[in-house]
């Protein structure tokens, strides 16, 4: 086989995956970014970001005079001029690590974000299955950053996968995520980001039913016309500023980042690829076990 079929695969795919995904969604009408870990020295993990890019990323953006605002804002008032202008700055889970690493350096610029944190998980550690144990948010430093301007939104109570769920657990989980994160702020919590960006539109009519307003959407853009719905494209880890901005400018086209945080976004918990590549390790322990008897 000529060797250079190595090469030139992963070159074709990457210019037919870039044609394919790396244009914004028809849906996206002011852009978004997803942000989950922020550390200073990141880890080999996808969801891990570079506390120093994200700032760089920050600077960059005052440079050019864009402004990061809540869903709430973008939604519900229209300062700023267009929406070329204005972007979404979002995280998920409500880990500490963003408190330090990415919140004080919105600050500095007055620059909004939302946060949408695990209700049940506040000051504690992380118990499911995508992080090693990592540290949320407390009640007071949720708190601190809300009078910061910053909106905190839902990101339910047990960082549940909605879909999965009945009526009355689904209710419970929106119901008590939302009560317990308005207690601490004393503000309306208008806005939910769905755990592994998984919803369908029971989840997204419960939702409304218990107050919510506004939705960040992951996944699953493609099928909503919802003026509610704000579709966000994940921050990799390998992203460096400039390609962070080239995610933010609506009128970017074919970008190899957009197109794989759009690939990628398929690979979270409860996707049709994810429960694949799970029956592919299961299928490996397996045959590993029959090997060994
Ligand atoms: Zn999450």
């Amino acid at each position: 086989m000529n060797p250079l079929i190595f090469v030139a695969a992963p070159f074709i795919s990457g210019i037919f995956g870039t044609v394919i995904f790396g244009k914004h969604s028809s849906k996206t009408r002011i852009p978004g970014l997803l942000f989950h870990t922020v550390l200073a020295d990141p880890e080999l993990n996808l969801s891990h970001f570079s506390s120093s890019t994200f700032c760089k990323f920050v600077n960059l953006v005052h440079e050019l005079q864009l402004t990061p605002v809540t869903i709430s804002h973008a939604a519900e008032q229209n300062e700023y001029g267009s929406n070329q202008k204005r972007l979404l700055i979002t995280f998920d889970d409500g880990l500490e690590n963003i408190n330090s690493n990415a919140i004080e350096c919105l600050n500095k610029f007055n620059f909004k974000s939302t946060i949408f944190c695990v209700s049940g998980f506040t000051g504690k550690k992380s118990a499911w299955d995508v992080y090693n144990q990592t540290m949320h948010l407390n009640a007071s430093e949720i708190r601190s950053i809300s009078d910061n301007g910053h909106e905190i939104g839902s990101h339910t109570h047990t960082h549940a996968n909605l879909t999965n769920l009945a009526v009355k657990d689904l209710i419970e989980e929106l119901r008590t995520s939302k009560r317990v994160l308005e207690d601490i702020t004393g503000k309306e919590v208008k806005s939910i980001s769905f755990p592994h960006g998984s919803w369908n539109q029971r989840v997204w009519n419960t939702a409304r039913n218990e107050g919510y307003k506004y939705a960040s959407l992951y996944r699953g853009h493609y099928r909503s016309n919802d003026p509610g719905h704000f579709p966000v494209l994940s921050a990799g880890r390998f992203d460096s500023e400039k390609m962070l901005l080239e995610k933010m400018r609506l009128s970017t086209q074919f970008s190899p980042s957009i197109a794989f945080s759009k690939i990628a976004s398929q690979f979270a918990k409860g996707t049709p690829l994810w429960r694949f590549r799970k029956n592919y390790d299961l299928l490996q322990d397996l045959n590993k076990d029959n090997k060994k008897k």
